[in-house]
């Protein structure tokens, strides 16, 4: 059973109903999921989690899938949150927390989304599924979908990590590598889908894989004892876990089980590729294209977001910040946690701990402040880059 109650635009309020394949809302927003929050508050109660399996299942309260039967799960989730004392020490901090989000199914986070995304597909009756991707996504969407018996279609940069070209084709999805970026993946999907019956599964054009990354805040929370961090510093591309996370301690302050403080939410993009840092720096509510977008984290290889207003919003209510930093910077931060913690880090995730680095020294992480960072992916998606 799911305690979802309807379907909902965050910029226009326009309602849509649960049960059927929804995309964007024809006002151009990403729609999202509403939930009875009093019932959940009345049902459920802390202690219950204590005997659920370690999968992001185990907040299914949280989630919109009707029917358990449904479920498409490979074990994704219930990330470890590691103490990282070193590195702390490195930046001369009181307490630094890794999310370490390589230990997902295909190593990366985007399991999260897409187990909870295919889930609702099969329980939609949905059978052929398209995904423009700047990488991971596509490896995480063609594993599920193979698990689901969904036919799924794969539209990926044609100089993504050689890994995901690899896990692709190895989940037996149909790969279509195009000259361009992911946005041009995009267009393609568009123009194709409904000629060839495809649901769009694309980053926040549709409502379920932000659900399935909500959960990222769900766990940070309970992981801490439902006290949250100071500050939390994300590798920003389409901005899922960004705006995911916010709605998730949204709906655990509704159900009383955190109070009103947030954290600091810190957004990273890379030197070749940051839209959003750019929009949040000028003070704009939304974010202009970035032209020749280059980097080698490629899930910051997302020249423009649809969410770019959520995120920004996010950023600002939060008191948190925006920073761009460079693939030097990333790979020189992939060395020092993997030497101090034992942790090969993705590009993305370094490009967090870089930006930790530059906000402790120019002072607007303080000492005392907890903070959290998350590694997205495994480094040895990237071997190609490392060379
Ligand atoms: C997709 C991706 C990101 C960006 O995540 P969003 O939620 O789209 O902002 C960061 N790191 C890795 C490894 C990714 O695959
Ligand atoms: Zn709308």
């Amino acid at each position: 059973m799911t305690f979802a109650i309807k379907i909902t635009c965050p910029r226009c309020q326009s309602r849509f109903p649960l049960g059927k394949p929804v995309n964007l809302c024809p006002c151009g927003s990403p729609l999202w999921v509403e939930y009875d929050l009093k019932k959940i508050k009345r049902r459920l109660k802390k202690a219950h989690l204590k005997d659920r399996p370690a999968t992001l299942w185990r907040y299914r309260e949280f989630l919109p899938l009707k029917s358990d039967k449904n479920r498409v799960s490979l074990g994704e989730g219930f990330t470890p949150l590691l103490d990282a004392p070193r590195l702390a020490a490195e930046f001369k901090l009181k307490r630094l927390w890794v999310k370490d989000e390589a230990e997902n199914p295909t190593g990366s986070f985007k399991d999260r989304g897409l187990a909870v995304a295919i889930s609702l597909a099969k329980e939609l009756g949905i059978k052929k599924v398209a995904i423009p991707s700047a990488g991971n996504a596509g490896s995480s969407l063609a594993a599920y979908a193979a698990r689901a018996g969904i036919e799924a279609h794969v539209f990926m940069p044609k100089d993504v990590p050689r890994a995901n070209i690899a896990e692709v084709e190895q989940y037996g999805a149909r790969l279509t590598l195009v000259d361009g970026l992911i946005n041009d993946c995009g267009r393609i999907i568009a123009e194709r889908k409904e000629s060839e019956g495809w649901f769009d599964v694309s980053t926040l054009k549709e409502p379920y894989r932000l659900e399935g990354k909500k959960t990222m805040g769900l766990e940070i929370a309970e992981q801490l004892d439902w006290k949250l961090p100071d500050v939390i510093i994300y590798p920003t591309g389409g901005g899922t876990g960004l705006v995911g996370m916010w709605k998730g301690f949204a709906e655990l302050e509704a159900i009383g089980w955190i109070g009103a403080r947030r954290p600091r939410m810190v957004s990273v993009q890379a030197e070749g590729c940051a839209p959003i840092v750019r929009a949040f720096r000028s003070g704009k509510e939304t974010a202009e294209p970035w032209a020749n977008a280059e980097t080698i984290a490629a899930g910051l290889r997302v020249p423009q977001a649809v969410a770019d207003f959520l995120m920004l919003r996010v950023l600002r209510a939060s008191g948190g910040t925006a920073l761009a930093v460079s693939d030097a910077e990333m790979v020189s931060e992939i060395r020092r946690a993997g030497k101090l913690e034992g942790l090969f880090f993705c590009p993305e995730g370094a490009a967090c701990v870089a930006a930790l680095k530059r906000l402790a020294a120019q002072g607007w992480i303080k000492p005392s402040d907890s903070v959290l960072l998350f590694n997205t992916a495994s480094g040895l998606k990237y071997l190609d880059a490392l060379g």
